[in-house]
């Protein structure tokens, strides 16, 4: 086991993994540059890469002794055009383009839509964005066979781009066959998150969620203007949320998605489940080694918002510089949560507490961090629900997560300020004690004299009983112990 210090930073980094990351090496480094949690990108890349980068993760899971996250993100149905001729084509502004069902490669003047749905709901007027909305195309006319458009603003068009059909509802199912397989390849390797795409109403969350029957997390990207309408519902149904702004800023306008971000920041922190912010965070370090001032800055309010989760992309996935990007990442958030005003800002979303006892307890919690010097939190839970009630409050010192499942605590490795660990069950007050500061002395959160907070439910090891907050002193002498002792 190598030693490692806590993170000094509450929000965390969720990271790509893709060709960048196929070297350990390179995630060992990402990780040590402050991923918390990687993302597998199921849109790219064969199972068996991805179960290869899994156990590279669960490595060094093993080499750090610390639960790491693994987030398998479903590609959804995503639209696709079909090859061309020459691998692209460019499309002249003012030009007309058909779509058809065609198998033949395509050219500047077609090409196939592999997509029969589309076909039936699309009308004439309504748009058809392609490759992220940088082409945009007018529908003419529409048959069985054809989409004829012209192009508003043209450009390149490639092998397999994405097509964005925002005006219309395309009734095609939330998880595909190819969704269907590659969940069940997450969940029998193990994800702890599945990311779900182009999510449209709650119903689709309900399927993935019978298919995953008990296994793993479900994390709703919210992407699709059809999803803003139901926003509650589906946060409801989710246990985590992603704003995913790439697909999102083309089926909305891009200057609808600022206020959105913060809408489902503030909708997801109040039911206390991790809100991930996604997509262009460090764009432009794809190629470069430094960001760009405007990148710096939307990183920046994406943690003053109070997310729980800033993403990477491409930047480590596929991109030049990925531990550049995780190191910008981390250096961004923790100048941010250095600064006075952010803890009064993450506070500025009133979450008030729910009438249980976990949620008084969680609140008094954050309060006597306000009121007495203590260093960390830390919280006995079986199924993370009271760390997360925790993490909610938002309160200014670090938690520590202690759950006898690693399950648990991997999938905490996405909630704001948590730190888990994964520990035997504790079956007494006594033990409650010397375990909390044991952990704390280890895990670097105490040294003599630090005071702790430590929130538990007798009777011990059944979930739901949360019913005591404690607060113990380490003593000095304390320290020469806490190299003894189980995990
Ligand atoms: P994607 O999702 O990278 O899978 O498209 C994120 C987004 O659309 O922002
Ligand atoms: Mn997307």
């Amino acid at each position: 086991m190598t030693k490692l210090q806590p993170r000094d930073r509450k929000v965390k980094i969720l990271a790509t993994t893709g060709p960048a990351t196929a070297d350990p090496e390179v995630l060992r480094a990402l990780f040590l540059a402050g991923a918390d949690a990687f993302r597998v990108n199921m849109s790219h890349g064969e199972h068996e890469v991805h179960a290869q980068t899994i156990a590279n993760i669960r490595a060094l899971e093993e080499e750090f002794h610390r639960p790491i996250a693994v987030l398998a993100d479903l590609q959804g149905p995503k639209l696709r055009v079909g090859k061309f001729a020459d691998g692209r084509a460019t499309i002249p502004h003012g030009a007309e383009f058909t779509f058809d069902r065609d198998g033949t490669p395509g050219n500047a003047h077609r090409v196939e839509l592999p997509h029969p749905e589309i076909f039936h709901v699309v009308e004439e007027g309504q748009r058809l964005l392609v490759n992220d909305g940088k082409i945009r195309l007018r529908v003419k006319t529409v048959s069985n066979g054809a989409i004829v458009c012209r192009a508003e603003v043209g450009g390149v068009i490639s092998d397999r781009k994405g097509v964005n059909v925002p005006d219309a509802e395309i009734p095609i199912p939330a998880l595909t066959e190819k969704d269907r397989k590659d969940l069940a390849f997450a969940l029998d390797h193990g994800a702890d998150w599945i990311g779900l795409s182009f999510v449209q109403r709650p119903e689709d969350l309900a399927e993935a969620r019978k298919l995953m029957g008990g296994r793993g997390a479900l994390c709703a990207k919210i992407e699709k203007p059809q999803a803003i309408r139901r926003l509650h519902e589906i946060i409801e149904q989710a246990d985590g949320i992603m704003v995913a702004r790439g697909d999102l800023g083309v089926e909305l306008a891009p200057e609808e998605v600022p206020p959105l971000q913060k809408k489902i920041v503030n909708m997801t922190r109040l039911t206390g489940k991790p809100v991930i912010v996604a997509t262009q965070m460090l764009e432009s370090m794809i190629e470069s080694p430094a960001p760009t001032r405007a990148e710096v800055s939307d990183v920046a309010n994406a943690v003053y918002d109070g997310a729980d989760v800033v993403m990477l992309s491409a930047e480590t996935a596929a991109g030049s510089w990925p531990e550049e990007a995780v190191m910008m990442m981390d250096s961004i958030a923790r100048q941010v949560e250095k600064d006075e005003g952010y803890k009064q800002r993450v506070r500025m979303l009133d979450t008030p507490p729910d009438a249980t006892t976990a949620d008084a307890l969680a609140h008094a919690c954050m309060t006597i961090a306000d009121t007495v010097t203590i260093n960390a939190i830390t919280v006995f839970t079986s199924s993370g629900s009271s760390a997360r009630r925790v993490a909610r409050e938002r309160p200014a010192v670090p938690m520590m997560v202690l759950t006898p499942s690693i399950e648990v605590g991997r999938r905490v490795a996405l909630l704001w300020g948590a730190h888990s660990v994964a520990t035997r069950d504790i079956g007494s007050f006594e033990e409650m004690i010397a375990k909390g500061k044991r952990m704390a002395l280890r895990h670097g959160f105490a040294k003599g004299g630090s005071k702790l907070a430590m929130m538990a439910g007798v009777p011990f090891g059944q979930a739901g009983a949360t019913n005591l907050v404690h607060i113990v002193t380490v003593q000095g002498d304390e320290l020469d112990s806490y190299q003894g002792g189980e995990g």
